[in-house]
C-alpha cells in the first residue's frame, strides 16, 4: 500500500528487473531537536532530477541501469514497529538479489536494514558515516532511539564489525561504553590529522568483510556541504572526504542508506547532496557488476 509520488530519477525498471530498490521511510518520530527528515525521502526524489544521467566517475548512464523505486513506506504507530517493518521489506529486496537503497527518514530506520541482512545469513560490515556515535543503549527510555542507531546496528552484526568516521559528539557514557566494548570510530580529529585514504582503509581492514553496508548519516559531513540536518555538527567531512570514500567502496558494498536530512531547514543543498552520492553509489556498484 503505498501512495502516489514522484520516482527517483532514471528509476524506471520493474521490481522482477531491478538491481537496485529504493526504498524511503518516512519517519522521524524519535528526532530529538529539529524534526521534519519524514519529508527527505521525496525531497531527495525532486533533487535527482538536477544531474545527468551520465556518472563520469565511472562511464556509466543511470538510464540504462536496472532501478526500481518503490516508494514510501506508509506512516507507523511506534519506532519499534517502523524498524519491524523496515526488516521485512528489506528482506524482500534481499531476497530478489536486489541492492537494497534506503532514504531516511531518520537514523533509527537503518538498524531496521541491518537486520534484514542478518536474519538472511549475510556476513556484513557496517561503515557508519555520523557526527554523533549513536552509542547510547538508551535515549529516554526508547531503544530504537536515533541516538542509538549505531548502538543498535552493533547488536545486531557485532560491534566488531561496524565502524564509524566523522564522529565529534558524544556523551561520556557513550565514550566509556564504545571504550569497554571495542567500537572503532574515527573522529573530526582524526580528520584533521591523518591522510583520509588511510582511515577508510583501516576502517576496511577492520571490518574485514566481503560485503560492506554503508549508513550514511547527513551529519557526518560538515554543515557548510549539508545544512539541511536535524543536529548540525561543525567539524565534519568535506565533500572531498566524500568523493575519497566512494572512489574506495564500490565493489565491497552489498547496500546503503542516506539518512537525516531535514527538508524544513535544508536550502536545498542537503538534499541535492543526497541525491548525487546514491547516483554515484549506484553507478559505482553497477559498474563493478559489469566487470565481474
Ligand atoms: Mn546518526
Ligand atoms: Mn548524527
Amino acid at each position: 500500500m503505498r501512495s502516489r509520488f514522484l520516482h527517483f530519477a532514471d528509476a524506471g525498471s520493474e521490481f522482477e528487473d531491478a538491481e537496485f530498490v529504493i526504498l524511503g521511510v518516512p519517519f522521524d518520530a524519535t528526532s530529538s531537536f529539529r524534526s521534519g527528515s519524514r519529508l527527505a525521502p521525496n525531497a531527495i526524489r525532486e533533487a535527482s532530477y538536477n544531474f545527468e544521467t551520465y556518472i563520469k566517475e565511472f562511464d556509466v548512464d543511470l538510464e540504462s541501469v536496472p532501478i526500481f523505486d518503490a516508494g514510501n513506506m506508509e506512516e507507523y504507530g511506534t519506532v519499534d514497529e517502523m524498524v519491524e517493518d523496515v526488516t521485512r521489506e528489506v528482506k524482500k529486496i534481499l531476497e530478489k538479489g536486489a541492492i537494497p537503497v534506503v532514504l531516511g527518514g531518520e537514523h533509527s530506520v537503518s538498524p531496521g536494514v541491518v537486520k534484514a541482512y542478518k536474519d538472511m545469513g549475510k556476513d556484513i560490515g557496517v561503515m557508519v558515516i555520523d557526527a554523533h556515535l549513536d552509542f547510547r543503549d538508551d535515549y529516554l527510555g526508547v531503544r530504537n532511539s536515533h541516538a542509538c542507531a549505531t548502538r543498535r546496528m552493533a547488536e545486531i552484526v557485532g560491534v566488531e564489525n561496524v565502524a564509524v568516521i566523522g564522529v565529534r559528539s558524544m556523551c561520556k557514557e557513550e565514550r566509556e561504553d564504545a571504550k569497554r566494548m571495542g567500537l572503532l570510530y574515527f573522529t573530526d580529529e582524526d580528520l584533521q590529522e591523518r591522510k583520509f585514504p588511510e582511515i577508510v582503509s583501516e576502517a576496511l581492514a577492520h571490518l574485514g568483510k566481503e560485503r560492506i553496508y554503508l549508513t550514511i548519516d547527513a551529519d557526518g559531513l560538515d554543515p557548510s556541504i549539508a545544512p539541511g540536518v536535524g543536529n548540525p555538527e561543525p567539524f565534519g567531512l568535506t565533500g572531498w572526504h566524500l568523493r575519497t570514500l566512494l572512489k574506495m567502496l564500490p565493489g565491497s558494498m552489498c547496500g546503503f542508506d542516506f539518512v537525516e536530512v531535514c527538508p524544513p531547514v535544508d536550502n536545498g543543498n542537503t538534499s541535492a547532496l543526497a541525491a548525487k552520492v546514491i547516483r554515484q553509489l549506484m553507478a559505482g556498484l553497477h559498474s563493478n557488476r559489469d566487470q565481474g
